[in-house]
């Protein structure tokens, strides 16, 4: 059974002194303001050596003769599980120290480096990873990745309207895309869309284009306003006739990126499994907030805590906070030992773990009465940021379709 180990323990108290000192008290900034996180996480990836890390990964990675294998070992590989296992909890640990403070963060680090960078990586040439994986890697340029369209968002595939036409060696992209996380500040953005060869469109391959800022018809819209999450700039991009040579398309082949399909399934497994160590901070940091104002806080001549109505909350919170911790140990074991989970696991956990953030920092609001309704503490934002958790990475109720797919194909 997974546990965290003193060095992973004595990694998570040194972030969260980092998180303490450089965000918390600049929250109004991050979630009242307009100000970008991107100088903040830069900070802490300098701070922590994790541009560094990034660096000699990435180096590391593209020496060997394939090219691939990435950290936890290639087909066939022996790795030690302790060291797979590391590898997979040590980047959990600043996604569950951000998300006590600022889910957002994690969001806009997340696609930049989890979603944008990984993409490049997996389907991209070695040039194509030199040009734009390395920078994204060490968070030197942002990334945003553009699938969701206004008019196709679960049904991503199915109703996507963005397309590419040939024009000699070279392509023409037009299309919108919206929800975009990145979307107003990337330099660098994976645009998925349809090759148009005049043929149906469900009969399309799906390509994948890697377009910079400030290229010729491409627009990156301002911030959208929205519920929570603003630390997370959201927003949309325009491209009218974008001119692209072979070089932008990842893979540089039309067939390798015609599985298009299959890689993007494959990221929604990765995105599913870090919802549930975000679930976990938030639930984390709602439950001490929560059994701190339970002790202070006096009505009827003794503290809320003594109320059984109250205690039941925070012994549900604990559950919620155990069960999601469980989901995550079991994640890093089966990955450890050489294994993935299946989408269907992938989509349980993150059902389980969003639906718990949403009941456990509403039921945090309700404790705190008319001060959980109030901006000044922390559980309004986190109420309002949890939300998100059961929308995007796919919506829970596509996440259910997935687990009774897989039951009933037994
Ligand atoms: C803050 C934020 C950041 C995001 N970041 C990105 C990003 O970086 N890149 C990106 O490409 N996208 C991003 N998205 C988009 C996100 O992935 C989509 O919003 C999500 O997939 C849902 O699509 P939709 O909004 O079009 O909802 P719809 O698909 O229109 O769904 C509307 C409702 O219908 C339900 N529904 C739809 N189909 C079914 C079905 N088959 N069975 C049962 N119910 C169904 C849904 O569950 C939902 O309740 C982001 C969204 C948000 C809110």
């Amino acid at each position: 059974m997974f546990e965290w180990t003193e060095e992973q323990r004595m990694i998570r108290d040194a972030v969260r002194q980092f998180v303490e000192a450089e965000i918390a008290p600049r929250r109004d900034e991050f979630e009242f303001g307009d100000t970008p996180p991107y100088e903040v996480l830069r900070k802490l990836y300098k701070t922590f050596g994790l541009d560094v890390m990034a660096r000699e990964q990435f180096k590391r990675r593209l020496d060997r003769p394939d090219g691939g294998g990435g950290l936890l070992g290639g087909d066939g590989e022996e790795v030690d599980p302790k060291v797979r296992a590391n590898t997979v909890a040590m980047p959990m640990i600043p996604i569950i120290e951000l998300c006590r403070h600022s889910p957002g963060m994690v969001t806009a680090l997340g696609v930049s480096v989890g979603l944008t960078a990984a993409a490049i990586m997996s389907k991209g040439t070695r040039e194509q990873q030199e040009r734009w994986a390395l920078d994204l890697l060490t968070l030197d340029k942002i990334g945003a990745w553009a699938i969701t369209e206004p008019n196709s968002g679960s049904d991503a595939f199915g109703s996507m309207l963005s397309t590419a036409r040939r024009d000699g060696d070279e392509y023409i992209l037009n299309g919108s895309k919206t929800f975009i996380t990145n979307g107003p500040y990337a330099d660098t953005v994976v645009f998925i869309c349809k090759l148009d060869e005049g043929n149906p469109p469900d009969q399309r391959k799906i390509l994948h284009f890697v377009l910079d800022s400030g290229m010729p018809g491409f627009d990156q819209s301002p911030p959208l306003r929205k519920m929570g999450l603003h630390s997370s700039p959201t927003g949309q991009l325009f491209l009218t006739d974008v001119r692209v040579g072979r070089d932008r398309l990842l893979g540089e082949t039309e067939e390798v990126s015609g599985g298009g399909r299959e890689d993007a399934k494959a990221t929604f497994s990765i995105e599913r499994s870090g919802v549930a160590a975000m679930a976990l901070g938030m639930i984390d940091r709602c439950l001490e907030l929560c059994v701190q104002y339970a002790k202070e806080r006096v009505q009827f001549g003794q503290p809320i805590g003594e109320f059984q109505l109250v205690q039941e909350k925070l012994a549900r919170m604990e559950v919620a906070r155990l069960n999601v911790e469980n989901l995550l140990f079991r994640y890093i074991e089966i990955l450890a030992h050489g294994k993935q989970p299946t989408l269907a696991e992938a989509s349980a956990m993150k059902l389980y773990s969003s639906h718990a953030a949403v009941e456990v920092t509403l039921d945090a609001v309700q404790l705190f009465g008319g001060n959980g309704y109030m901006s000044e503490f922390h559980v309004e934002q986190l109420a309002r940021d949890a939300k998100v958790l059961e929308i995007y990475a796919g919506t829970n109720e596509i996440q259910m379709t997935h687990i009774a797919k897989d039951l009933l194909r037994r």
